[in-house]
């Protein structure tokens, strides 16, 4: 989970309650805490008590950290604890209205869009900081070409630097906003078919080594609104993840079976040091059970509450038949 719940989770009282009431859930809920006290971009978390309390992370996710000096206080801090902060990165100072990329905005919406730099320039300063000060740092669901090169050189520096992308950077591009409205709205946007080719090709080389959904529920009165600038970003991903990652990458030819697993299990429970990720006797019985060859017409009927997919109608690849967790069956189809 990330922390922007409401309050945000930046002591250890909401930690603490977030995580009693996970308890009450069937599946195993995890939760960063945020960088900066109630997502202000200043002040940081008390990171040691939060990951004493039961923290696995921390990220201001959403809202970019503007100041470099914020940014590297952060880094030697998680540094000295063992740990890494997650980043959201989009320069709000570089940056137009949100969710829509700067092509189609300038096009079709004539509006000043989420411009590429914003981006990439937040990615590029970042990675340098981490560098410097040795510390760990991962880049949240990156989206352009460019990212994807300012990520490998950093690596190729020796900088500590993973990085993820979201299925639906590598499944679509900035059209789907044309057809599906503002459930095609998403921070970072949905960008251009040069940009959806570079994260692919950042997944085969290894330079991206997660794919994590970035789920973002809205209720449909939030998202129906009739000026889609207004609509809040994001969109529900959990339940359309696996079907985009067989249909777009191996369907496609692009990633194996077991790389596209890979990166959706064992490599993200190895950033975040889980216990999980894996199949072994007596190991962790968290399991989904799927037909990778069924096809399956995405509906609105979702397990989440919220519907906000720009999937629906479409046929993807993979059916989900069971998911265990702890043991148990929790989900059934
Ligand atoms: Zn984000």
């Amino acid at each position: 989970m990330m922390a922007n719940t409401s309050p945000t989770i930046s002591d250890i009282e909401t930690l603490q309650e977030v995580l009693q009431s996970a308890t009450k859930e069937k599946i195993n809920v995890k939760t960063v805490a945020t960088i900066t006290k109630n997502f202000n971009g200043q002040d940081l978390t008390d990171f040691k008590a939060l990951l004493e309390a039961g923290a696995v992370g921390f990220s201001d996710d959403g809202i970019p950290l503007e100041s470099s000096k914020v940014v590297k206080e952060a880094m030697e801090e998680s540094k000295k604890l063992n740990t890494f902060i997650s980043l959201h990165e989009e320069d709000p100072g570089l940056n137009g209205i949100l969710g829509f990329n700067e092509n189609i905005a300038k096009e079709h919406f004539h509006i000043c869009g989420a411009t590429g730099v914003a981006e990439y320039a937040m990615i590029a300063r970042d990675v340098m900081i981490a560098y410097a000060t040795k510390a760990h740092v991962h880049i949240q669901h990156l989206s352009k070409e460019e990212s994807v090169k300012v990520v490998e050189f950093a690596q190729g520096l020796g900088a500590q630097v993973t990085a993820e992308v979201a299925p639906q950077h590598f499944s679509k591009t900035e059209a789907l906003l044309l057809t599906q409205g503002s459930n095609a709205k998403m921070n970072p946007p949905l960008r251009l078919e040069s940009d959806r080719r570079a994260v692919i090709e950042g997944l085969k080389s290894g330079v991206i080594t997660v794919i994590a959904t970035d789920h973002a529920p809205h209720h449909a009165d939030e998202k129906n609104v009739e000026d889609i600038t207004k609509a809040p970003s994001g969109m529900t991903g959990l339940e359309t993840s696996l079907s985009l990652g067989l249909t777009y990458l191996v369907e496609a030819g692009e990633l194996s079976l077991m790389e596209l697993l890979e990166k959706m299990t064992l490599n993200p429970a190895k950033l975040y040091n889980f216990e999980a990720g894996y199949l072994a006797e007596n190991g962790p019985a968290d399991i989904t059970i799927f037909d990778a060859n069924a096809d399956r017409l995405v509906d609105s009927h979702f397990t989440s509450k919220a519907a906000n997919s720009p999937f629906i109608g479409e046929t993807l690849k993979g059916q989900v038949k069971y998911t265990i967790c702890k043991g148990q069956i929790v989900y059934q189809n």
